[in-house]
């Protein structure tokens, strides 16, 4: 009788005692949980920053490569007309921001600043498309 009820004592406290560790499983999956949704949102503003950075990478190459055409048309007079071709590929709207900028961007004078005067070569340019 006494055994009996020694066992059944063990067998109520091995019972609490999982019921303590699913306790502390359950927390602890609660804090994974937390830590995860702590990675997720990190990974997230992470993804956001880098394609914030490679945005302005991007503009920045643009620039410093607009510049370089620029300057290689300027020195190269009529010969400015090849990098106008090559302008064209890349797409109708760097030219039109090349014009507003204040560069020409007609065969004529392609490239040389247009000193805050229309250009009708440049705009027929700029219809044309
Ligand atoms: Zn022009």
């Amino acid at each position: 009788m006494g055994c009996h009820f020694v066992d059944k004592k063990e067998f109520f406290d091995s019972v609490s005692h999982m019921e303590e560790q699913i306790g502390q499983l359950y927390k602890q999956l609660g804090e994974l949980k937390t830590h995860l949704a702590e990675l997720i949102e990190e990974n997230h503003s992470l993804q956001l920053e880098n394609e914030h950075l490679r945005r302005r990478l991007d503009q920045s190459e643009n620039s410093s490569s607009k510049r370089a055409r620029k300057n290689k048309a300027e020195s190269k007079g009529l010969e400015g007309q090849d990098d106008k071709a090559m302008d064209v590929g890349e797409g109708y709207d760097n030219l039109a921001r090349l014009y507003q900028e204040g560069f020409h961007i007609c065969n004529v004078h392609f490239g040389s600043p247009r000193k805050d005067e229309d250009c009708l070569f440049c705009l027929s340019f700029l219809n044309k498309k």
